[in-house]
């Protein structure tokens, strides 16, 4: 066996998926979803040995690495990035994550564009961040690699700084005066809706564009929240094929099932302030309204928790740059617990509290065109007039209510089929 197939067949699978995403790294792949994952520990190792392990392990390709290493710095800060790489450049394995992506040669340290999700068709925004402010030399090639590897690894340029490093020795303690833009947005679609969901919102943030001036008395700290929130819902069917319900005049009501669909949709106060219990059927356009009662919260708590992160920043002092640096992750936290202790469990409440009045007056609706009689039967299979009746009216002695009103459709009492439309007098 050759070399080259070894280390061809230890490589991992992913490599075209990751080609195209290389080193862009979206608002949602490191956001609150990463806090939660690393609170309740599920989400993997994310100390220093642990990521310098991975980001020099050469069975996979630059390409893998240079995401992973754009990862580690939206998940962990560009500092820590900065201590890895560095370490790696120790160890001579600095190559295995030398930025080379052409788009990243720029003097901005974040470039934003819009691109349209493919799945959903909605815009939404790419950040390209710039982690660190290594030059890295080029990777010295290994012999086995493909062509194509060959290609991916051209051009090495250098990455900007997001932070002065400058060092004023013997400063004395300054105050901090940070002002940070909030640059919020909602939009449809970027989220995954879990199996068991009807729909799903996720909140995700960074602080980003942060610069540093120091005057005589004051670091002077500006920069932006760039915080996005992505719902969405599903469409057409609910998670275990519910019927959407769109008003009561919906083709899906019948006589045979209103009842069912009313009983679904009318909210039940005892769970969770209003929750309907949606067994065969909801309600896609009230479960939108639903994220988007979630997602107009979590604007309002990013709001917050960046105020509080400000005025706790601007609560500090700093002797040079370097330790303004060390506290802005700590302000950044700071948003992120008040999101996280501001959603709680009353969330699911007051969304459900919102929308318990539209569900009941659709509910309602649908109930009062039901016994008025005024969807249509459909013939079941072992239907019989009394049958019908006893279902319709609780009393099989009114089949003759029925048959009248339906003297054109039904030749012989004794004679239906399945399928017959009836039209159904009213109770
Ligand atoms: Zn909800």
């Amino acid at each position: 066996m050759t070399k080259r197939k070894k280390t061809k067949r230890n490589q991992p699978r992913q490599k075209a998926k990751m080609k195209q995403k290389d080193t862009v790294v979206t608002p949602e792949s490191g956001g609150l979803e990463d806090l939660y994952e690393e609170r309740s520990g599920s989400h993997g190792d994310y100390s220093m040995a642990s990521q310098v392990t991975r980001l020099g392990d050469k069975r996979w390709s630059v390409r893998q690495r240079q995401a992973m290493a754009a990862n580690v710095g939206q998940i962990q800060g560009n500092h820590h990035l900065q201590r890895a790489v560095a370490m790696l450049d120790q160890m001579g394995k600095s190559s295995a994550i030398a930025l080379d992506h052409s788009e990243l040669a720029s003097d901005e340290p974040a470039v934003r564009r819009a691109e349209t999700d493919e799945t959903s068709g909605t815009l939404r925004q790419i950040v390209h961040r710039i982690p660190f402010n290594f030059q890295i030399p080029v990777a010295a090639r290994a012999e086995d690699e493909t062509q194509e590897a060959q290609s991916e690894t051209q051009e090495p340029v250098v990455i900007e700084e997001i932070l002065p490093t400058e060092e004023l020795s013997g400063a004395s303690l300054d105050n901090i005066m940070g002002t940070f833009a909030y640059n919020q947005s909602i939009q449809r679609g970027g989220v995954t809706i879990r199996a068991s969901d009807f729909g799903f919102t996720l909140p995700s943030g960074r602080l980003s564009n942060i610069r540093i001036v120091h005057t005589l008395s004051h670091f002077f700290v500006t920069g932006e929240f760039v915080y996005v929130v992505n719902w969405d819902v599903r469409t057409s069917l609910g998670p275990n094929g519910e019927i959407d319900i769109e008003d009561e005049e919906d083709a899906d009501i019948t006589a045979n099932n209103y009842q069912a669909v009313s009983g679904d949709l009318t909210p039940n106060m005892g769970d969770l302030n209003g929750r309907p219990p949606r067994t065969g059927f909801w309600a896609q356009d009230l479960t939108e309204r639903h994220e988007q009662f979630h997602a107009t919260e979590y604007v309002d708590f990013g709001r917050q928790g960046l105020t509080v992160a400000q005025n706790w920043l601007n609560a500090q002092t700093a002797a040079t740059t370097d330790d303004v640096r060390t506290l802005l992750p700590q302000a950044q936290n700071r948003i992120f617990q008040l999101i996280i202790a501001a959603e709680g469990a009353p969330m699911e409440q007051r969304a459900y509290g919102d929308g318990a009045p539209l569900y009941k007056a659709r509910a309602d609706a649908i109930k009062r065109k039901g016994e008025a009689g005024d969807y249509f039967y459909i013939v079941q299979p072992g239907d019989s007039l009394w049958r019908i009746a006893v279902h319709l009216y609780g009393d099989g002695r009114r089949w003759r209510q029925i048959y009248r009103a339906n003297r054109d459709e039904i030749i012989n009492p004794n004679l239906i089929h399945p399928g017959q439309i009836l039209f159904v007098p009213p109770k």
